[in-house]
This record gives C-alpha cells, structure tokens and sequence, in this order.
C-alpha cells in the first residue's frame, strides 16, 4: 500500500508515450517501500514533441529526476545541459537527474544493468577477455556493446538482419577493431568461437517470432544471455540450458539499470534481491 505523501517527499517518475506498460514505477516504489524512504516515483505520460518543455519542467516542479523510454531516449539528450560520457557513446539517455543548481544531467543506465546482470549471475572477468557475439542492431544493442566493451571483450561481433543497420552501429560505436559486423550466415563460424552470446532483437519476446539459431557449434562453457524477460526462460535460453550452457534471464538488466537513477534521487543504492524479481514478476510477467 502506498504512503501518506507529506510535503518534503522527494518525486522522480518515468516519462514515455505511451507509459502504462513501464514496470518502473512498481520497481523504484518496492524500493521506496523497502527502504521506508519519503519518496515517490510516478509515470510521466509526454508525447514526443513536449519531451523539452517536460524535461525543463522537472527543476521547475521540485521534482528529483525521471527515466526515459521510447521514443525519449534520443530525442531529450538536445534538452539536457550536460550528459555524461556513457549516454555520449551509447547515443542515448534513460536517465535524466537535476542536480542541486537545477540543472539536468542526463546518463545511461542500461549499460550498468547490462553488466551488473552478468557479473552478478557469475561471470567472470576472465570470461570476458575473450569474443562476445551480440545478436541484433536496434536500440538495446548500442548500451549492450558499450558494456561488452568496457568489460574488456577482445571481440565483439555484432549479426542483424539487416546488415546496413548493423555497420551503422558499428561507425556510429566507433570502437576500432574491437567490433565488427557479420552477416546471419557466418553465425555458426562465430559461435564456435564465442564465450558469451547475447540476443539483443525482439525475437522470442511474448507476441514476436522466436528466435531459431542452430547452438551446437557454441562451447559448452560459453554464457549465453537474452535482453528479452517476457517470457523470463526464452526459447533461447531453454535450448542453451538444455545443452549445459550457462545462463542468465534479461530481468535483472531492467531492475540493475534503475540502481543508479533511484540512488541519484533518493539517496541510496538498493538491492536487487530475489524478493525484488518476484515482487516485479508476480504481477507484471505471470
Ligand atoms: P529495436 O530497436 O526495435 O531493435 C529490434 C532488433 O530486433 C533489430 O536488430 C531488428 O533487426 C531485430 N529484429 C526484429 N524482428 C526481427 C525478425 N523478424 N528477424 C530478425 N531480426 C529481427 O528494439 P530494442 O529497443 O533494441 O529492444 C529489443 C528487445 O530488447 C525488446 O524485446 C526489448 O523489450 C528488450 N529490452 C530489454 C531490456 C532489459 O532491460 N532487459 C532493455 C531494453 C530492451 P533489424 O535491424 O533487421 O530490423
């Protein structure tokens, strides 16, 4: 149940259009709750074009800071004053947080959540010197490579359907020889010289095509990761578990990547705890 608000609460929200489908608020209000901090995070419904009077509006209403999901992403970094070095490379910022003058600066997270994700279900750091093979090219894609890279992968392979989105990316990340771009064909090739795969498309999300690769020529001690968390066990990672690969659901990357923004606005960094997947599963994914 939520609490009495009083005049000193601290508020932050999410702004996206359409934003009744975001599971933030029911993720930063468990940690309000948890934490019994006088706080509230709401959902900011801002159509495209109002995203700068929106954004300009946070220091003006007292308010801490907000996410930002489709279509922000991109098109708020123009409204903010500064943004910091990871939403520079990733080309987009998820989080926006006024600082004590009023001024908004802007991050990414999703970095964060991606490898905190990882390192936490127990991949190594001696794991990731070796090549990683990134599936798809669309927005996730960008804030997973940028992670991938500062985890320190020797390779980085990105496959997309579309070929000419994939190089864009590639220019666009300018991360030299590091990453390199492959057409779906060259996969197997790939695979048999990967240590981590990641599915980055939307292939085996609930209502999408699922997503059919041969995993026979991947090592078995290659991990294997999906961004997709509707169905939590995508068919992906049913196959790959099955084979003796290990594993990691893309859940905890959308509960990491909140981390940052919650400590910025309300002081202190939360957990991400068993309770705390239930707590997000058992309404919004069952
Ligand atoms: P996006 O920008 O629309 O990109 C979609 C990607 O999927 C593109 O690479 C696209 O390839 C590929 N794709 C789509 N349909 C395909 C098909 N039929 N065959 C082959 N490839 C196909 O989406 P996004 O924002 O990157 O999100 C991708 C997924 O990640 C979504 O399911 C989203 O829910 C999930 N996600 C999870 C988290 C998390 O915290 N766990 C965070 C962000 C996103 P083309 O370039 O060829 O079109």
């Amino acid at each position: 149940m939520m609490k009495d608000l009083t005049g000193k609460t601290q508020i932050a929200g999410v702004m996206g259009w359409p934003v009744g489908h975001s599971r933030s608020p029911r993720l930063h209000g468990y940690w309000l709750t948890r934490y019994g901090l006088d706080g509230a995070y709401i959902p900011l419904p801002v159509k495209p074009d109002k995203i700068g009077e929106a954004l300009r509006a946070l220091p003006v209403l007292g308010l801490r800071g907000a996410n930002l999901t489709i279509p922000h992403k991109e098109t708020a970094i123009p409204f903010l004053d500064e943004i910091d070095d990871l939403a520079r490379r990733v080309g987009a910022v998820n989080t926006a947080i006024v600082r004590e003058d009023g001024s908004l600066l802007g991050t990414n997270t999703d970095v964060f959540g991606f490898s905190q994700n990882l390192l936490t279900a127990g991949f190594s750091g001696q794991d990731s010197k070796k090549a990683a093979t990134v599936l798809g090219a669309g927005g996730a894609a960008r804030a997973v490579i940028v992670a991938l890279e500062d985890m320190g992968f020797e390779s980085i392979t990105i496959v997309n359907r579309s070929l000419d989105k994939a190089e864009k990316l590639r220019d666009n990340l300018q991360q030299g020889k590091k990453l390199s771009v492959q057409p779906w064909d060259k996969l197997a090739g790939l695979l048999e010289q990967s240590s981590l795969l990641v599915n980055t498309t939307s292939l085996g999300m609930v209502g999408q095509p699922e997503l059919e690769i041969d995993l026979s020529p991947l090592p078995l001690q290659a991990w294997v990761t999906d961004i997709v968390y509707t169905p939590l066990m995508t068919s992906l990672l049913s196959e790959a578990k099955k084979r003796g690969n290990p594993v990691v659901d893309g859940l905890g990357m959308l509960l990491h990547q909140g981390r940052p923004g919650f400590a910025a606005w309300f002081g202190k960094d939360p957990e991400v705890t068993e309770d705390l997947r239930s707590f997000v599963l058992g309404e919004s994914l069952s």
